[in-house]
């Protein structure tokens, strides 16, 4: 097996499944991250965003109030911050489980990337004459035609597929989503009613995404959005962190030496918390710090994490695990090469979970703060707490004063559940609180 930046004692941990915090022993060491991505991408991202605004808020009534903008709250979660947090003096939440349109984060980067290949091939066909033109022209019957030639294709274990799948749909694209084996029945179904071709497959994840890109590759006239390998997924995600900057200047909330922002992403393949990381370490470089959260069974990123630069990542079957996990968003068995090499020194740690924990966590969101999430998005509730061991401490100390860890702010980034059908909430709830509690009823 390759060179991996884990303890013996670590890898043991992993194998087993045990929970367990990483910390990254490449932060800060610029020569582990030779070739990343330019910081000016995350502007055009959000240049092309505002573009698109007065068309998506035509095509998406939801969007009237926003402007055609697509964005979810950030809200303080003071009930939680005392269930979660033995650190700071506040935990917020980044509400992602409520984005419009898709329902999960995957509406930032995968909304982004359909709208620049539908840019691209729009001024190719001169539908807009330039990128001020009014882009609501692509509402117009000849845009349609146009790009209902074209496919879009995707491999998914289900919400990336749904973000891609109606957005692709309502432009006229014709769309073509690949489920891996764990995607849940209710997005195929949302998917096929939209006239969206669903192609179900028997295998995990990985394996959905090499059938899509293939049939894709096959056809001159499909555009495959590779989830394993895509820079304008990462750049779409990452314009998150611009737009969560203003919020919390809106708020009054601090980020600097002497009140860090902890930030914690749940990880699947890596594109949707690599983006917001990218994003966040341009914003706030060393006062912000990123942690992604992961199943036990499903460390894919943590492996990446630790791998040398520029090499495939393991895969989490090397460690004899199954990606078997309740968390259906973040079963992914290897890792995104191109996400580790971008972030390769800027992400402070990763650390895993149990399912059993999402549970707790999906009990204490509705119960504290009355929110509904998908057991996926629940993951970075883990956050604080993860870092409370002799280890953590040591790195704490290091990267912060005892003053500033003090005044730091937690923040919870939560990224799917509002599209999960009312049913299949209550059926994680009543999991949720015959483990853990009634309050519930
Ligand atoms: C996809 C997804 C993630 C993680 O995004 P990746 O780009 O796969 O790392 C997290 N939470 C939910 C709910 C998701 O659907």
């Amino acid at each position: 097996m390759k060179m991996l930046n884990i303890s013996p004692s670590q890898q043991q941990q992993i194998r087993s499944a045990k929970p367990l915090l990483w910390l990254n022993p490449e932060y800060q060491n610029p020569a582990a991250a030779p070739d990343k991505p330019d910081t000016a991408e995350i502007y055009d991202a959000e240049a092309r965003l505002l573009r698109f605004a007065p068309l998506l808020q035509q095509l998406f009534p939801e969007l009237e109030a926003s402007d055609g903008i697509i964005e979810s709250p950030l809200l303080q979660a003071d009930q939680l911050h005392q269930a979660i947090s033995p650190f700071g003096v506040r935990t917020l939440i980044k509400a992602d489980h409520t984005l419009p349109v898709a329902g999960s984060i995957k509406a930032r980067g995968g909304i982004h990337e359909v709208l620049c290949f539908a840019e691209q091939l729009a001024l190719e066909h001169d539908l807009i004459k330039d990128t001020n033109d009014d882009y609501r022209k692509l509402l117009f019957p000849d845009a349609k035609f146009l790009f209902n030639q074209y496919e879009i294709a995707v491999g998914s274990t289900g919400n990336l597929g749904l973000s891609i799948g109606i957005i692709g749909a309502a432009l006229g694209f014709k769309a073509t989503v690949h489920m891996s084996v764990d995607a849940k029945e209710w997005k195929k179904e949302r998917l096929r009613k939209r006239g969206v071709q669903v192609v179900e497959h028997k295998a995990d994840y990985g394996a959905a995404v090499a059938a899509g890109r293939a049939q894709a590759d096959a056809n001159p006239k499909s555009y495959f959005v590779d989830d394993e390998n895509s820079p304008r997924l990462f750049m779409g995600y990452a314009v998150a962190a611009l737009r969560l900057k203003r919020q919390l200047e809106e708020q009054n909330i601090p980020v600097d030496a002497d009140h860090p922002l902890f930030v914690y992403l749940p990880a699947g393949v890596g594109g949707a918390p690599g983006g917001i990381t990218f994003g966040l370490k341009a914003l706030f470089g060393p006062h912000v710090h990123c942690f992604f959260a992961e199943p036990v069974q499903a460390p894919c990123m943590l492996l990446g994490m630790a791998g040398p630069a520029g090499s495939e990542p393991v895969d989490v079957y090397d460690f004899d695990l199954t990606i078997n996990t309740e968390a259906d968003g973040l079963a992914v068995g290897q890792a995104s090469q191109w996400v580790c090499d971008a972030i390769r020194d800027e992400l402070s740690g990763v650390y895993t979970c149990e399912d059993d924990t999402l549970y707790q966590h999906l009990l204490r969101l509705k119960q504290l703060e009355g929110l509904e999430t998908e057991p996926s998005a629940t993951i970075g509730c883990s956050g604080p707490s993860m870092l409370t061991s002799h280890e953590a401490q040591v790195w704490l100390n290091r990267h912060m004063s005892e003053k500033s860890l003090a005044t730091s702010t937690h923040l919870v980034w939560t990224t799917g559940g509002s599209f999960v059908p009312e049913s299949e909430y209550r059926t994680f709830l009543l999991k949720a609180t015959e483990k853990f509690g009634s309050k519930i009823s």
